[in-house]
């Protein structure tokens, strides 16, 4: 299997070593396969009787051909042990008949991001043996919060990479401070910036760009790489979990083979929601891919009008890992719908304007797979009440978005299928605006939260967040943007 760039309309193509290691194309294209693989009933039959990380290697050895399955399910074994993930890898959780959860946040930092962050590490370092790379690869990463902790964990003691992560110094939650902090690992680094994130971001972004610091690194044995969300290495362990889903919704006898069902995800980046579009193209039967947006929704409009406009109001929720304004793998959905030229006209008038118009055939392929919503702060904080009011079911701020707006799907358009809301993050995650949505009350504090939303709805505190105050403080340098690049040097 080859993969090419979104926007090359010629015949460049790469290994999938390759790509795993680059990240990125040349032309600021992202890789996609030259084809997807399908997956045969019989498959997915015997797919449902094995556990997840040979689920995992099932799937990944039809993309990623570079690699011997035994080597992927040795990767994929490590990456999803039950230390790492207590509660197994994917869980999926019944609230009734039609309507379950897909709880994707029993990994190590209780959110998403450790489905992809706890693998994608190990194919890299694969990646550079396969193609003969002998230096080091140096993540770095700007964080708002969650990327930077599951990035750390994912990479922490991974062979022959190092990894630092900047995160704005007043711009992330405590917990999430901690969280990073605290961090253990001999290759691990974390450094606070002055300002906020966009400082932190254009800094890592200036360094990404400098030739002397690039020429510095490699005399000393290493190369500076990204681990961010664009990347095929971190996306295709997400089409994983889909077909997973298609598994143990027949093998609790909720659904018959071939049977149609719909997913709701709560969308930032559309990483998440393009995995399940891609599960869909290898056959798993998904009927509408609903995707979920909070009061950004940018993405709302887009599937609903065609146009897609950032030039808007930037709001800060209390799902902020959905505080995005420009969704980054939306490029690889117009790649498949339209072809290399039109993503690259459409991402230049994105670059350039801020917005861009799709019409005709192109908007009736989208509306096709998908259909968009969005709920505002209220109508989160009332579906955390409603769905642990009506089913004992406590869910995060972002799990929120999803179930209220599968709410409204069904309620415009009288769907009764089967609907699977992608639940992205744990409710302690965000304790404080998952204790205030249930109580109309602020908690004493943000660590305090924990035990007070533990008391109110008995639901346990998973392990990775417990305890997480009284945890050694590893890391305390703050630097200026301008230091950026003797921190990394140091
Ligand atoms: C990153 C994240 C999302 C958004 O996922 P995308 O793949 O960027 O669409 C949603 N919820 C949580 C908790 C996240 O951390």
């Amino acid at each position: 299997m080859l993969y090419k760039s979104t926007r090359d309309p010629s015949g460049a193509r790469y290994t999938s070593a390759e790509v795993v290691k680059r990240g990125i194309a040349d032309d600021g294209g992202l890789y996609l396969p030259e084809s997807i693989p399908t997956l045969a009933k019989d498959e997915i039959d015997k797919l449902r009787h094995v556990p997840y990380h040979e689920r995992a290697a099932h799937i990944l050895t039809k993309f990623l051909t570079d690699y011997s399955f035994e080597e992927l399910l040795d990767d994929c074994r490590a990456a999803y042990r039950p230390e790492s993930f207590p509660g197994g890898p994917a869980p999926l959780a019944r609230l009734d008949d039609r309507l379950f959860s897909l709880e994707l946040w029993h990994g190590p930092t209780a959110a998403f991001k450790d489905m992809a962050l706890q693998l994608m590490p190990r194919l890299l370092t694969r990646a550079l043996k396969k193609t003969g790379e002998r230096r080091a690869a140096h993540i770095l990463v700007a964080t708002s919060g969650d990327t930077g902790k599951a990035a750390l964990e994912g990479f922490r003691d991974i062979d022959q990479t190092r990894i630092t992560v900047f995160y704005p110094e007043n711009g992330v939650s405590l917990v999430q401070k901690l969280q990073m902090a605290t961090q253990t690992g001999g290759n691990v680094d974390v450094c606070a910036v002055r300002g906020n994130f966009d400082d932190c971001q254009n800094g890592v972004k200036q360094l990404f760009s400098d030739s002397e610091l690039a020429l510095e690194l490699d005399r000393r044995g290493a190369f500076l790489s990204s681990a961010n969300s664009i990347n095929w290495g971190r996306l295709v362990p997400q089409v994983v979990y889909y077909v997973s889903l298609y598994c143990e919704l027949q093998n609790c006898g909720a659904l018959r083979a071939g049977d149609r069902f719909c997913v709701c995800v709560p969308t930032g980046n559309f990483g998440n929601i393009l995995a399940a579009y891609i599960a869909g193209l290898m056959g798993v039967p998904i009927k509408k891919l609903i995707c979920a947006s909070n009061l950004n929704n940018v993405l709302t409009d887009f599937l609903r009008t065609g146009r897609y406009e950032r030039n808007r109001t930037f709001h800060k929720t209390m799902s902020p890992s959905m505080d995005i304004l420009i969704s980054s793998n939306l490029e690889r959905l117009l790649y498949y719908i339209a072809g290399a030229d039109k993503t690259r006209e459409y991402t230049a008038k994105l670059a350039k304007t801020g917005s861009y118009l799709i019409a005709g055939e192109e908007k009736d392929k989208i509306s096709e797979s998908f259909i968009g919503y969005f709920a505002d702060e209220t109508e989160t904080t009332a579906a955390i009440q409603d769905i642990f009011k009506k089913y004992g079911y406590l869910c995060d701020t972002h799990t929120a978005v999803a179930f209220s707006c599968a709410e409204k799907y069904r309620r415009e358009t009288g769907d009764r299928s089967i609907i699977a809301v992608v639940s992205t993050a744990s409710p302690y995650k965000f304790a404080g605006d998952v204790y205030r949505a249930m109580t109309g009350s602020a908690p004493a504090g943000e660590l305090e939260a924990f035990d007070q939303l533990h008391s109110l709805t008995g639901r346990p505190i998973p392990s990775p967040l417990a305890g997480i105050g009284s945890r050694p403080i590893r890391f305390t340098t703050t630097v200026a943007r301008e230091e950026m690049k003797n921190y990394i040097l140091k």
